[in-house]
């Protein structure tokens, strides 16, 4: 586990601006969130990082922005309306509702209830429940799920040798009900009629965008196999629990890769594409300790995929997936064939023969990744006894590339120098100019959002037109002219 804590991360975003629970000002909506100011800044350089790797840098991938609405036959093709589903189960007794296999069996004992009325003996309730300890069983009592006055004495006991080895509601530690399947899909229609006719499914994943527009790309952009189709966009899954801040939201953002080669070549591809996406999260800064893969075992793949493997972060809540890549054959693209009635075949100049391409594809969440990048890049130091929090993002992922201060602000002329300086940066990259604290807490602001640089217009700069430009995980200080500034960053900000 990360040492980061989770609440530490959730209150430096939403202080700092980067984000915040969706709908705050009507108490939120579960599963939503909004990214603020510097965290819009930090999520369009997540996606700029990706988009350069796997677009500019190559030759052998186009881009693509399909529609979230599509077609509702293209969810029935692709198995999503009949198998994109999670095992729901309810607990019993609290009725809250979980998703089946997030539930770990665990031994459970069981208590009965004991209460003792004003100076009377203790008298079983005959009610009795179960816990993984008597300190759970306690909690259980006071939680409200038991309906036992709290005037009343009450204490458990445990019931000898009665040890039940499963699932229980991980709350109260109720039974729950036998698992229902429920699909994630949200719906929405079409046109004024709500009937079957005009439902629609907002899109769970974006791949199937790219599906459908295999032939349009491959023939506009004259593209032979092997090449891929990379889109950014947003997906929307009615997820039992979300939880666990922006990890697992009803609402979020995934960059994905179909990248199309010749059945026979699909495994080395695989092979090819997991150590690719594994080196871009560490080309971005993410130390590599943190950072593993990992196969999925035959009973967790998907309904289309033949082999599967997580690149896995060591998030604040554990080793959990931040991007999948996935060998889906040729199954979307037969799938699409069958129900559309369109030819998609690909005709192999080479061999003179035709097949269907098998598909390679790296999925990653942009939400999952601004997440990993937020625990990596947090650092707290002491700094002449006082504590020090800074993130120590990526240059090229900073939400800020430089801010400017003037050191006094009753001077008129330093204030214009910091000013110009500050609009000629903003030509080439993101600056802020700051006046509005002492200068310590100027930089404790941009430290907490990772900028990587701070120059401070001083007395001295109007004799040597020089300012101090201060590094962020250093603090180093160095004098540098003021006719050098961009070059000096353009300079730190090369990749
Ligand atoms: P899980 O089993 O955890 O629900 P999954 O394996 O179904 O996830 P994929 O379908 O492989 O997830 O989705 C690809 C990527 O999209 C994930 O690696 C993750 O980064 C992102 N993603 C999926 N679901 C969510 C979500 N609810 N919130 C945020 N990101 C998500």
């Amino acid at each position: 586990m990360s040492e980061v804590k989770m609440e530490t991360l959730v209150s430096l975003c939403k202080r700092r601006g980067i984000i915040f629970p969706g709908s705050d000002l009507y108490n939120g909506l579960q599963g939503t969130f909004d990214y603020g100011p510097i965290g819009v800044e930090l999520k369009n350089n997540v996606k700029k990082a990706w988009w350069r790797s796997v677009v500019y840098e190559r030759d052998d991938i186009e881009g693509l922005d399909a529609a979230i609405l599509m077609h509702q036959r293209i969810w029935l093709a692709s198995g999503h309306v009949e198998g994109f589903t999670d095992p729901l189960v309810d607990c019993k007794v609290c009725k809250k509702r979980f998703r089946a296999d997030h539930v770990e069996e665990k031994d459970f004992h069981k208590f009965r209830v004991l209460i003792q009325k004003e100076g009377d003996d203790w008298e079983d309730t005959g009610k009795t429940l179960y816990a993984e300890s008597k300190k759970s069983a306690k909690a259980q009592l006071t939680s409200g799920v038991f309906a036992i006055p709290q005037e009343k004495h009450i204490r458990v006991e445990p019931v000898e040798g009665d040890v039940f080895h499963g699932k229980r509601c991980p709350e109260c530690g109720g039974e729950l009900t036998e698992p229902r399947q429920f699909n994630l899909m949200f719906k929405t229609f079409i046109g004024p009629v709500e009937d079957e006719a005009a439902l629609v499914y907002l899109r769970p994943e974006t791949a199937q965008g790219i599906f459908v527009n295999f032939t349009n790309i491959m023939d506009t952009m004259r593209r032979k196999i092997p090449f891929g189709i990379a889109q950014i966009g947003k997906s929307f899954r009615n997820e039992i629990t979300p939880r666990n801040f922006i990890f697992r939201t009803r609402e979020f953002e995934q960059m994905e890769i179909e990248f199309f080669c010749k059945p026979g070549t699909d495994e080395e591809w695989y092979e090819y594409w997991v150590n690719e996406r594994f080196n871009w999260y560490l080309r971005f800064g993410i130390r590599k300790e943190n950072l593993r893969t990992r196969s999925h075992e035959k009973q967790e793949l998907a309904h289309y995929a033949r082999a599967c493997k997580d690149v896995e972060y060591n998030f604040p809540i554990g080793w959990s997936e931040l991007e999948g890549i996935a060998n889906r054959t040729d199954f979307d693209l037969k799938q699409h064939q069958k129900f559309s009635g369109k030819d998609l075949t690909y005709f192999d100049e080479e061999t003179r023969t035709r097949y269907i391409p098998y598909v390679i594809e790296p999925s990653g969440g942009v939400d999952r990744a601004m997440l990993a990048f937020l625990t990596d890049a947090y650092r707290e130091e002491i700094v002449r006894d006082r504590p020090r929090v800074y993130l120590a993002l990526h240059p090229f992922l900073a939400p800020v590339k430089a801010a400017v201060f003037p050191l006094l602000t009753n001077r008129p002329e330093l204030v214009a120098i910091a000013k110009k300086l500050t609009a000629d940066l903003k030509k080439e990259f993101y600056t802020v100019y700051d006046d509005t604290a002492a200068i310590g807490k100027l930089y404790r602001r941009q430290d907490e959002i990772g900028t990587p640089f701070c120059m401070t217009v001083d007395v001295e700069t109007l004799s040597d037109q020089a300012v101090t430009i201060r590094e962020r995980d250093t603090m180093e200080q160095e004098r540098i002219a003021l006719d050098k500034v961009a070059s000096r960053l353009h300079e730190k900000f090369k990749l």
